[in-house]
C-alpha cells in the first residue's frame, strides 16, 4: 500500500470523506486522492515521491506555477514581521490599489478570506443597494457554498449529485432564481415575472464549474442591457476569471463593465483570500462607511496580501504571460481533438474536454458528456503522470510554468490512452 492509500485510510476516519473540500475527492473517478507533499513550477510530488504534471493549479490561484520565487520571497519576508495584527496595514492598501489599477471599472474593494465569503457579502450589498431580495444566477454556475447559491450549483455540488444541498432553508432558496447559461431570454423571462424584485444577476463570465462553458457572443452584453433596463445590478463572479483571462479579468477581456465583481484565487497567490469591489457609490454602503455589515478577524491578512500582490505585480510586469498561456492552451485544445466524439471548450488558459459530440453551451449540454469515458481518461492520464481535476465538471488550468514540452508530453499520454481503448 502506498502512502496516499495509508493517509486516506486515516483521513476518512478524521474528516468527512477524507478531504477538506469535496472536489479533492476521487469519488467521481474512483481510486484514492494523491496526498501532495510539494509543488514546483507545473509539477507536483506526492507523499510516495511520484511526480505529476499538474493541470489543477490549486483550482486556479497558481497562474505563475507552484513555489514561484517572487511569491515565496514576499510571503517569507512578510511572515517574519508577524502573521496577523487585526489592524490596518500598508499591504492591504497596496493590493487594493494594484487591483483597482489593473481592473479599470473597480473603484473600491473589500478584502475577505475566500470566494464564498466575497459572494455572500456582495449579495448582501446588492440587496441593500437595490432594496430587493431576489437574485438571478445560472444553472451549473458555482459561486461558493453560501446557502443562497447552493441551488442548481456547479462544481463539487454537481459532481456529487447535490446541486440543491440539503440544509438550505426553503425560504432562502426561494429568493434564488435560476436562468440558463447562454440564454438571455431565460433571464428576461425571470426579470419580467419578478418585476421590481430582483436585486442582481450574478454570473461567471466564463462558466468554469460545469466544465468550461464560454459565453456566446452577445450574451454578457445582453445581461448588461437587461440589468440596466430592470434596475438591478450585474455582478461578475471573477473568482476564476479575474487576472487570468487578461490583466483586467473578464471585464477587460469581453469589454463589459459589471457593477460589482467578486475575486479570489489568484489575488491570494495560494493563500486564503477573497475580495469584492466595484462602483464607489455602492461600495460606500459597506460598514463602517455605510450600514451593510461585513467583517473579518483575518481579512486583509498581511501574508495573504503579500502573496497576492507579488502575483499581480508579476502579471502586470510581464503581460506576455497571457500570450504564452493562450498559445499553450490552443496547442492543447487542438491536440485533444485527436480523440473521437469529444468537445473541447476553451477560453484563454481555461479549458476542458467533454466526451460528447454535441456543442456544450449550458448545463444540460454539459451533462451529455459520457462520465465513464471521462473516468477512464482521468485514470489513463494519472497513470502516465498527468493530473487533471478528478471530475468532468471542472476546468483545467494552465500556468506560466507550463511549456510546449509539457503540452507534447500531455498529448503523447492522450495518444497512448486512445490506443488502449
Ligand atoms: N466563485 C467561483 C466562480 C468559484 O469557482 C469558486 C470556487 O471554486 C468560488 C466562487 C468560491 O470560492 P472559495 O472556494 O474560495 O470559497
Amino acid at each position: 500500500m502506498g502512502k496516499s492509500e495509508e493517509l486516506f485510510e486515516l483521513a476518512v476516519t478524521r474528516m468527512p470523506g477524507g478531504v477538506n473540500s469535496p472536489v479533492r475527492s476521487f469519488r467521481a473517478v474512483g481510486g484514492v486522492p494523491r496526498f501532495i507533499r510539494s509543488g514546483k513550477g507545473c509539477r507536483l510530488t506526492d507523499e510516495d515521491g511520484a511526480e505529476y504534471l499538474d493541470y489543477i493549479g490549486s483550482w486556479g490561484p497558481m497562474i505563475l506555477g507552484h513555489a514561484h520565487p517572487a511569491v515565496l520571497q514576499a510571503v517569507m519576508e512578510t511572515a517574519a514581521r508577524g502573521l496577523s495584527f487585526g489592524a490596518a496595514t500598508a499591504l492591504e492598501v497596496e493590493l487594493a490599489g494594484q487591483m483597482i489599477r489593473m481592473v479599470r471599472p473597480l473603484e473600491m474593494v473589500r478584502m475577505v478570506n475566500s470566494g464564498t465569503e466575497a459572494v455572500m457579502s456582495v449579495l448582501r450589498l446588492a440587496r441593500a443597494y437595490t432594496g430587493r431580495d431576489r437574485i438571478i444566477k445560472f444553472e451549473g454556475c458555482y459561486h461558493g457554498h453560501c446557502d443562497s447559491m447552493l441551488v442548481k450549483a456547479g462544481s463539487g455540488a454537481l459532481t456529487a449529485g447535490v446541486p440543491d444541498s440539503p440544509g438550505v432553508p426553503a425560504a432562502v432558496a426561494a429568493d434564488t432564481l435560476n436562468a440558463r447559461y447562454n440564454d438571455s431570454q431565460s433571464v428576461e423571462d425571470l426579470l419580467n415575472q419578478y418585476s421590481g424584485q430582483v436585486a442582481a444577476v450574478i454570473v461567471e463570465p466564463v462558466a468554469a464549474n460545469m466544465g468550461v462553458v464560454p459565453p456566446e457572443p452577445g450574451f454578457l452584453q445582453s445581461l448588461r442591457d437587461l440589468c440596466d433596463r430592470h434596475g438591478c445590478l450585474l455582478i461578475f463572479d471573477e473568482v476564476i476569471t479575474g487576472f487570468r483571462l487578461a490583466p483586467g479579468g473578464a471585464m477587460d477581456y469581453f469589454g463589459i463593465e459589471a457593477d460589482l465583481a467578486v475575486y479570489g484565487k489568484i489575488i491570494g497567490g495560494g493563500m486564503p483570500v477573497g475580495a469584492y469591489g466595484g462602483r464607489q457609490d455602492i461600495m460606500k454602503m459597506v460598514a463602517p462607511s455605510g450600514g451593510v455589515y461585513q467583517a473579518g478577524t483575518l481579512s486583509g491578512n498581511p501574508v495573504a496580501m503579500a502573496a497576492g500582490l507579488a502575483v499581480l505585480q508579476q502579471l502586470e510586469k510581464n503581460p506576455g504571460i497571457y500570450g504564452h498561456l493562450e498559445g499553450l492552451a490552443t496547442r492543447l485544445e487542438q491536440g485533444l481533438y485527436s480523440l473521437p466524439a469529444t468537445r473541447v471548450n476553451r477560453c484563454g488558459s481555461l479549458l476542458n474536454l467533454f466526451f460528447t459530440d454535441r456543442p456544450v453551451r449550458d448545463l444540460d449540454s454539459a451533462r451529455t458528456s459520457d462520465l465513464s469515458r471521462f473516468s477512464s481518461f482521468f485514470a489513463g492520464m494519472l497513470k502516465r503522470g498527468i493530473l487533471f481535476a478528478p471530475a468532468q465538471f471542472e476546468a483545467w488550468f494552465l500556468s506560466q510554468a507550463h511549456t510546449e514540452k509539457d503540452i507534447l508530453e500531455t498529448l503523447a499520454a492522450v495518444a497512448a490512452w486512445k490506443e488502449e481503448q
